[in-house]
């Protein structure tokens, strides 16, 4: 079992996030909900116990709670908002109501420059806040070690218990030295060594891929996606021809996708499997021919690639395994590591699909975060271009393409979203860019082309990036290349006569449009 630190969740909006930035340590971590018992969390011989912030007050009644026992056990433990609260509340301390409610970066001082939690991190420094309470009296035994205007206790510690508890939030990266402090409280003070390290998990998990297997038949649904792909890959070199993968090219695929893909999985390849591509493009359009709600549309397209895939399963017939992409932000978010239960369940989690005859699910990249699937997948040695993909939504350009999807209409964005990615590369914009792509306008508008009247169709374009994944910041791209893309999309793509830049940020816009 690798050296871990445990994040108890009680509900707060940047669990993963804390389990993220001890994770960057090289320590391996997991979130567990609150209501876990002592028990079993003690059988998993953490180095140390980081509580997060959560939404509730923990003078009221049947606020989330711990164990009194949980800070007499004797290892390292961090509270973060609530979780300092908590531990305040609970050893002796006071919480109340404040008047001055915090939100949002806030000016903190160092009162205890030298202790080690505080190694590399300057007297004063910009922290991120975001509370209605306060800790207005310590627990015996605590002193403070950082304050703000508002917040006399905006750090306090037991040095000789190695109890700690932040007021703010270190995991965001508003705290601009936060993720200092994480890593020192998980180094220094929890005495991690740091050696979780990505090779070694794609190694072990191919081993005991092999074992749980064994001579089993191993069935997989491949996207083309990050996570499936990076899935396939560590099968196909734990079981080679005991896999088969189904990749089913709805026709809503990128330009180019759907062969690029086959080029890495098919048998031209560098992986020993099975692979079947089912060409499927003409069932989607005529199932969604006239559909123009965007939640129709979905649910359309999610059916019928059921239904494809199915049908390619029972060829195979009875398998052992299925495997699923899992990552996880699905886990937690499904409820089923943490706390922050109810966000939203999950397709890849929990509900077993009933389409395919198998006795069990294999999900090998359960455990992960996305940039660390990424970086198994460098480790594999699967194509950058694969493993370095933007997110692309299930349902494809049918989501892209405002209105009811046509097969012109699908080779119009795909068109578009070529060059547009083609000029952003050329810019040396995709590693600053986070997510960019065309989309079909359901607008038509008059233009004026060669001298003759035009009536065509509106390409939108955008750019977002985002840190905290529940907001998105509109990239500010050089106008210069917003131009050429917007040149070039006209030239070259035919019933296109005008391009927008999309500047609207989320919220209040979503990052995709339908
Ligand atoms: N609900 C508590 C407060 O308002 C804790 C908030 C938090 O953890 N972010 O102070």
């Amino acid at each position: 079992m690798p050296e871990r630190v445990i994040v108890i969740d009680y509900g707060g909006q940047y669990n993963q996030l804390v389990a993220r930035r001890v994770r960057e340590n090289n320590v391996y971590c997991e979130i567990y909900s609150y209501k876990t018992p002592l028990e079993q969390i003690k059988k998993m011989n953490p180095k140390g116990i980081i509580l997060t912030g959560g939404p509730n007050s923990v003078y009221e009644e049947n606020a989330a709670s711990a164990p009194r026992e949980l800070f007499e056990w004797g290892i390292p433990i961090l509270g973060l908002c609530y979780g300092a609260q908590l531990m305040m509340h609970i050893l002796g301390g006071k919480v109340e109501r404040a008047n001055e409610k915090e939100f949002g970066k806030t000016h903190m001082a160092l009162d205890q420059t030298k202790n080690p939690l505080f190694a590399e991190v300057p007297k004063e420094s910009v922290v991120w806040m975001s509370h209605n309470d306060y800790v207005t009296k310590l627990a015996p035994g605590f002193s403070v070690i950082a304050h703000t205007d508002n917040c006399p206790n905006a750090a306090f510690a037991r040095e000789d218990q190695k109890l700690y508890g932040f007021q703010f939030h270190p995991e965001v990266l508003h705290s601009e030295y936060g993720r200092q402090m994480l890593a020192n409280f998980v180094l220094r003070i929890c005495g991690c060594s740091g050696d979780w390290r990505m090779d070694d998990f794609a190694d072990q998990t191919i081993a005991s891929l092999r074992r749980k297997i064994g001579d089993g038949k191993v069935l997989c649904g491949l996207s083309g996606g990050v996570d499936s792909s990076v899935a396939a890959v560590l099968l196909s070199k734990a079981i080679g021809r005991q896999l088969t993968c189904v990749f089913v090219d709805h026709g809503l695929l990128r330009k180019d996708e759907g062969d690029q893909v086959e080029a890495v999985f098919g048998p031209e390849g560098p992986y020993e499997l099975n692979f079947v591509r089912v060409n499927a493009k003409d069932r989607f359009y005529e199932k969604l021919a006239g559909v123009e709600e965007p939640e129709r549309k979905r649910k359309i397209i999610g059916e019928e690639f059921i239904r494809v895939f199915e049908a390619e399963a029972k060829k195979i017939g009875r398998v052992d395994y299925l495997v699923q992409g899992t990552i996880y932000p699905d886990v937690v978010e499904s409820g089923l590591g943490g706390e922050s239960a109810t966000i939203k369940s999950h397709h890849n989690v929990g509900g077993l699909p009933d389409y395919v005859d198998f006795k069990e699910i294999v999900e090998p990249l359960r455990d992960l975060f996305k940039d660390e699937v990424r970086k198994v997948g460098l480790h594999l040695g699967i194509p950058e271009e694969l493993v370095m993909r933007q997110p692309f939504p299930g349902p494809g350009l049918g989501i892209r393409i405002i209105g009811a999807i046509t097969e012109e209409k699908v080779r119009i964005v795909q068109e578009a979203d070529a060059i547009y990615r083609e000029e952003m590369e050329k810019a040396g914009l995709n590693r600053t860019a986070g997510q960019y792509f065309a989309a079909l306008t359901n607008m038509r508008s008059v233009g004026v082309m060669g001298d003759e009247r035009t009536y065509d169709y509106a390409i939108a374009l955008r750019a977002v990036n985002t840190v905290d994944f529940m907001t998105a910041d509109v990239v500010e791209i050089p106008y210069e290349v917003l131009k050429k893309v917007t040149t070039r999309i006209i030239n070259e793509v035919n019933h296109v006569n005008r391009v927008f830049y999309d500047i609207t940020s989320k919220p209040p816009g979503t990052i995709e449009f339908e």
